[in-house]
This record gives C-alpha cells, sequence and structure tokens, in this order.
C-alpha cells in the first residue's frame, strides 16, 4: 500500500480516537520504512569521509539497504523495535484520553499490516503477544505542553542497541571528566553489538530513572542540531571524537565512525548523586513525528508525505 493513502491533510472528519490511531499507524510505518533526512545525510557524509575500506563496504550495504527499503517499501531492518510514543499534548487538546487506547490499536495495526515483528514477550513466561502490545507496551512518554495541539513522535527501539545502554552512579567528585570516561568506556564496552555507528543519548543529573528516559529523548533531537548551551555543544563534540577515535567502525568492522552524533542533555541531581546515562541508537534510528491540530488538519514533521 502506498504511503499517500495515509496522507491526512485538511480537516478530519474522522472521530478524534480513529484519527490518533491513523496517524500512530502512518508514524509507526513512516519511521520502520523512511529513516528522518538528518540521519539518511550523516550516514551519506561519513561514507563519503571513510577512509576504512571495511567501513567503506558496510556504510554502502547500508545506505543500498535503505534505498531499497524505500523503494519496495519494508521496513530497512528486521527488528521493528519496542514501539515508544512521545506525547507532546496541549492542556487543551481533545481526546486526550483516546490517545493511549489509539496508540495500541495502532500498534497492533502497524503490526499486521507494515508488517511489524512482533516484539512484546512476557519476561517471565516467554509468552511473545504476538501484536507488539503487552504491560505497558507500547510504552508512552506524556509531556503536557500550553495549547490545543498534540504531538506524537514514534521510537521504534531496536533490541541490540537498546541492551548496551549504560547507566552509572559516579561520585560526584569525578564530574564532567568521569562522565566523559564512563561514556567512553560504554562505547568500547559495547563494540559491534548495537550496530555501528551510533547516535548516543547521553544525559546527567536527576535520579537513576530520570537520567535514562532523559539519554533516550534525546535522540529526538535530529543530528544536524547541536545542543544550544554552547559548552554542552563542545563536550558533544569532545565525545564524539572521542568515541570515533576508538576505532570500532561501521557495523564494528573498523573505521572513522563508530557514531554519527552525540546529544546531551541534563537534570538537576542531588547534592550527593551523578547518574550519567549513555542511551545507544543503532544507524537504523528511527523516529517519526506528527502534529494534530485542533481543527484536526494532521502535520508530519520528519518526513514527507505526499
Ligand atoms: S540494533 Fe538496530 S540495526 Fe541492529 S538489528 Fe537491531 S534494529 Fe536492526
Amino acid at each position: 500500500m502506498d504511503f499517500n493513502s495515509y496522507a491526512l491533510h485538511g480537516g478530519s472528519t474522522l472521530e478524534i480516537e480513529s484519527l490518533i490511531e491513523d496517524v500512530g499507524f502512518n508514524l509507526l510505518r513512516l519511521a520502520v520504512i523512511r529513516l528522518p533526512s538528518d540521519v539518511k545525510e550523516a550516514l551519506q557524509k561519513a561514507y563519503e569521509a571513510e577512509t576504512s575500506e571495511a567501513g567503506r563496504v558496510n556504510l554502502k550495504a547500508i545506505l543500498t539497504n535503505i534505498e531499497f527499503a524505500e523503494k519496495l517499501n519494508t521496513p530497512i531492518c528486521q527488528d521493528t523495535g519496542t514501539i515508544i510514543f512521545y506525547v507532546k499534548a496541549g492542556g487543551k487538546a481533545q481526546g486526550l484520553d483516546k490517545v493511549e487506547a489509539a496508540l495500541r490499536e495502532a500498534t497492533k495495526r502497524a503490526t499486521t499490516e507494515v508488517p511489524l515483528r512482533p516484539n512484546a514477550v512476557d519476561p517471565f513466561t516467554r509468552k511473545n503477544s504476538g501484536d507488539n502490545t503487552g504491560r505497558f507496551i507500547p510504552y508512552i512518554n506524556w509531556d503536557i505542553t500550553d495549547g490545543d495541539s498534540v504531538e506524537i513522535t514514534a521510537l521504534p527501539k531496536g533490541g541490540g542497541s537498546e541492551n548496551v545502554c549504560a547507566l552509572g552512579m559516579i561520585t560526584p567528585g569525578e564530574g564532567v571528566k568521569g562522565l566523559k570516561k564512563f561514556v567512553l568506556d560504554a562505547v568500547i564496552r559495547a563494540g559491534a553489538k548495537p550496530c555501528p555507528p551510533n547516535i548516543l543519548g547521553v544525559a546527567v543529573g536527576g535520579g537513576a530513572d530520570i537520567a535514562m528516559k532523559t539519554a533516550k529523548k534525546a535522540l529526538l533531537r535530529p543530528l544536524n542540531q547541536s545542543n544550544p548551551n554552547p559548552e554542552l555543544a563542545r563536550l558533544e563534540k569532545e565525545l564524539y571524537e572521542a568515541a570515533n577515535s576508538t576505532g570500532i567502525g561501521p557495523m564494528g568492522l573498523g573505521g572513522k565512525f563508530t557514531v554519527l552524533g552525540v546529544n546531551v542533555e541534563y537534570a538537576h541531581r542531588h547534592p550527593a548523586s551523578y547518574p550519567v546515562a549513555v542511551a545507544f541508537q543503532c544507524w537504523a534510528a528511527r523516529r517519526a513525528t506528527a502534529w494534530i491540530n485542533a481543527d484536526r488538519t494532521v502535520e508530519y514533521l520528519t518526513h514527507e508525505v505526499r
């Protein structure tokens, strides 16, 4: 089926729950089939600048894979991830009580129609739900904001990169030096496992939970946007260069590009705590965002939907 069949422009006459479900479905479909342009550009630039033969071969294979997925309307990777949504809801938006149920339905539908690999397994019985839903899955992160529109982002998160995410409670005395060491150690330990070149979401501060949630959310920032704080932008560059000096390279087979970017965020911390979280994202850095306006028009922000 063509993307155009799903494009929703102009005021919709759908019930709000059906509209949110359609948008959630579209976002999952867009995310798993087409990478956002900033990621594609970063991969292309890495290919052009890579000097290792193995690195170039792997980046070329990744770029060809991306091209075929778009042509054939098929997911870019067999692992279509654990389904995570970020919802920024205007306090005056309609239908907020319907969002969770609608996104759950969207996930089930996408599993059958895109299709997505069923990736939701009960940790105790090992039973796969078969439709990518389960307890807390799809996971929905909420932000309540001003206004009457709703922004929804889908982030299907691959298992290989998830498995090497790292959380450390370093001592406050170690400070930024300790943070840098922790991040670099995590990259070296991860090696080829997270399907490099990766994007790193790094967060410091808060508590253990806040740091990891913030690190993962940092993956939503496009690669061509540095942190607006110049000191944090410098830290991002330093971590990027340090990670790329490891020589792990594309798919772990050696080369200059172990990471495509590093996004750093922070939260205030307890004086006695210094949590550092590193969320790894693989080269298949899938995300898609749309706005549902109060008049029920829909705008897709990360992808062109003709
Ligand atoms: S880590 Fe990413 S690229 Fe690797 S298999 Fe999983 S989803 Fe695919």
